[in-house]
This record gives structure tokens, C-alpha cells and sequence, in this order.
């Protein structure tokens, strides 16, 4: 067995395990390849062995991949966007998790109505109010989503979150709480438009506390690819 086919089998045994613990389904927990840095070869790899949903945080790599691989892959958006490469991707993503301006909603709407397709996304919430993060903050949460549910062809399907590097996963338990219960709060207000179903947290570090806490999807890249290694120039 490849150490790809091996580390996928351990991820998916531990979000089963988390499942069967918190009392969740199994299948309600669905496991994106977080695979930035990576060739496309190790990508393939994990294609024909079922993985159909990839994460990268680039755009041009994202463009550069998705042009190479086969065309049911499920490309999430996962890192920072800046808005003038919105346009590159709009019609390529199956869903976009770092929202977190207007300003960057709006570029997404108006590139979304010009290829005319509808775009799905995440709000990202720094929960821990880490300095270095992107995202807003838990006040800014619901006034974000309401206006961007004013706009066309973009739908809010839920929140995103990075938790902080901790030791010990369990540290991040209460980041996770948090942005169930921002995400609760923002169902119960029944906004037109946003269809709040889904909640991005869990890293290969605490995946399986971010999956107790109610993840929907976890982004996973070192837990399935190794290290990654990145060129220092
Ligand atoms: C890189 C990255 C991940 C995956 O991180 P690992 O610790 O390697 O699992 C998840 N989410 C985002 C936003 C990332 O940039």
C-alpha cells in the first residue's frame, strides 16, 4: 500500500471514530485533499483512489492543476483571494472558503454573472482573533452575510475557520464551538439567499475535535500528502 492510500485510510478511520463519538453520521463529513505545493502526479494518486475534492490556496496553481486533472475534481478555494484573480477562478471552483470583505464578494458576484454561473462561499471568521489571520471577526459575521446575500449569482453556504497552531488539538475545541454557534445564530435569522449548511474546520492537527464539533468539511493536506516543503529563495 502507498503511504498516500495508507494516510487516507487512517484520516477516514479517525473522522469515523470522531463520527461514532459525538454521534454523527459518517458520510456527513466530507474530507478535502488539501494539496498546495503538491505535484500533480501525488494528486492523481489520490484521485484514483477516490478522493474527488482538492484544496489549494493559490490561484495560479489551483488554474494549473485544474487544467491538468480530470474535470469531476471538486476545487476549493482554500487560502486568501485577492480580487483581481477572482476572475481566473470563478468558474473553475466548487466552492470558495475565504471570504471575508465585501468588497471581495462583490468582485465574486460580478465575475460570477459575467460567466454566468453561481458561486458558493464560505465567510472565513478568525474565531481566535489571531493577528497574523485572514477573516472577520465574530461581530462581523452576520452583518457580512447579509449583505452579501443581497448580491447575485453568490450564495453563503456556511463559515470557514484556521484555528491557531496549538499542541494539543483539544486547545481549539472552543474555536470550533464558536463558529458552530456563530453559524447556528445565522440559521435561526433565516437570511434569504444563504443556505447555511456547511462548516470548513479541522486541519490535519485537530480534525477530529473540529469533526465532534460539527464539521462538514475538513481540510486536510499533511495528514494525506506528508510535509510540505516549500523553496526558500
Ligand atoms: C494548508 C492548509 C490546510 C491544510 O493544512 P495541514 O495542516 O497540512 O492539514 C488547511 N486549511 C488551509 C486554509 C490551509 O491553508
Amino acid at each position: 500500500m502507498s503511504r498516500i492510500e495508507e494516510n487516507l485510510r487512517t484520516v477516514k478511520a479517525r473522522v469515523e471514530q470522531a463520527c461514532e463519538k459525538s454521534g454523527r453520521a459518517a458520510g456527513d463529513v466530507k474530507l478535502i485533499a488539501v494539496s498546495k505545493t503538491k505535484p500533480v502526479s501525488m494528486l492523481r494518486e489520490a484521485y484514483d483512489l477516490g478522493c474527488r475534492d482538492f484544496g489549494e490556496n493559490k490561484v495560479q496553481e489551483l488554474v494549473e492543476k485544474y487544467e491538468q486533472l480530470p474535470k469531476d475534481i471538486r476545487w476549493h478555494m482554500i487560502g486568501h483571494l485577492q480580487r483581481n484573480k477572482v476572475k481566473y477562478i470563478v468558474d473553475k471552483v466548487c466552492m470558495i472558503h475565504s471570504v471575508d470583505s465585501l468588497r471581495l464578494a462583490e468582485e465574486i458576484s460580478r465575475e460570477a454573472v459575467k460567466h454566468n454561473v453561481t458561486v458558493s462561499v464560505l465567510v472565513e471568521v478568525n474565531v481566535a482573533g489571531e493577528e497574523s489571520k485572514f477573516g472577520v471577526t465574530a461581530q462581523e459575521t452576520l452583518p457580512l452575510v447579509e449583505q452579501i446575500a443581497k448580491l447575485p449569482n453568490i450564495v453563503v453556504k456556511g463559515l470557514m475557520t484556521i484555528a491557531p497552531y496549538v499542541e494539543n488539538p483539544s486547545e481549539n475545541r472552543l474555536y470550533f464551538e464558536k463558529l458552530k454557534q456563530i453559524y447556528v445564530d445565522i440559521i435561526q435569522k433565516n437570511i434569504d439567499n444563504v443556505s447555511m449548511e456547511e462548516l470548513s474546520m479541522g486541519m490535519t492537527g485537530d480534525y477530529e475535535v473540529a469533526v465532534e464539533e460539527g464539521a462538514t468539511y475538513i481540510r486536510v493536506g499533511t495528514g494525506i500528502f506528508g510535509e510540505r516543503h516549500y523553496l526558500t529563495v
